[in-house]
């Protein structure tokens, strides 16, 4: 994980670079406000937390943080400051601060909220994936393949799908109605991997199909073309009259 600390006194920002980075945490310092604003925009992982001093020369921590949130409402703020009137932690918390700890502080303290902080952080971007990952579901007569889980249904049946069956599917439905020779599947979804043949190829057309179809030997949606490869239909139903689908469903392998 990585910190941002904003902070113009030396011999704090030392301190603090050496406790986080004893804890694992990689660690940035920014000396004023415009510095952090500018590492923040180009720091590549994005900081996970910033540690930030409200009491900093030419902008103010206040300010810098409400900069801040113009461009990034996400990542978690620890202010630090010498003043304890409540007037200045409501305004901090109006600027976009999520906690706040006064100078001196204790670093044991400091150092749990820091990892609570992060703690949340880490939490909230594996629900970031997942919410990501849970939009990408692709749906076929009665199959729903879930690309984040790697997991297709079809009715009441789940199956997991290894990568490379993910990805075949997926090559599959990009190219629906197309016929795909196995020597273009070798090359778009293996990379033209040594390890591969014909025959495997076949073999894990033969496992998909007896995940999406319903008579895995009569398929309907991934139909051999016989000499040459496969060809997968979203919609079967549709593609009835067509030559190459007629002459290819009677042949399985
Ligand atoms: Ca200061």
């Amino acid at each position: 994980m990585n910190i941002l600390v904003v902070e113009d006194e030396e011999n704090i920002a030392k301190i603090l670079r050496f406790n986080f980075e004893q804890e694992g945490y990689r660690v940035s310092v920014a000396g004023d406000g415009r510095t952090a604003l500018n590492l923040h925009d180009s720091a590549s992982p994005r900081f996970d937390l910033i540690v930030l001093d409200l009491m900093l020369p030419e902008m103010s921590g206040y300010e810098t943080c409400r900069e801040l949130r113009r461009v990034d409402v996400d990542v978690p703020v620890l202010a630090l400051t010498a003043r304890t009137l409540a007037e200045d932690k409501a305004q901090a918390f109006d600027c976009g601060v999520d906690q706040y700890i006064t100078k001196p502080f204790a670093l044991p303290e400091l150092l749990s909220r820091v990892r609570n902080l992060l703690e949340r952080r880490r939490r909230t971007l594996d629900r970031g994936v997942t919410t990501r990952a849970v939009q990408d579901v692709e749906r076929f007569g009665s199959v729903a393949v879930d690309f984040g889980r790697f997991e297709l249904r079809n009715g009441d049946e789940v199956h997991s799908l290894t990568t490379r069956e993910q990805e075949l599917l997926r090559y599959f439905l990009k190219y629906d109605g197309v016929v795909l020779s196995r020597s273009r599947l070798q090359s778009d979804v293996w990379r033209d991997s040594a390890e591969i043949t014909s025959r495997s190829i076949d073999n894990f057309v033969m496992r998909l199909r007896r995940m999406i179809e319903v008579d895995p030997a009569h398929p309907r949606h991934l139909v051999s073309v016989r000499g040459t490869g496969y060809r997968f239909f979203h919609d079967p139903d549709q593609d009835d009259g067509d030559d190459m689908a007629n002459v290819t469903d009677a042949e399985t392998i």
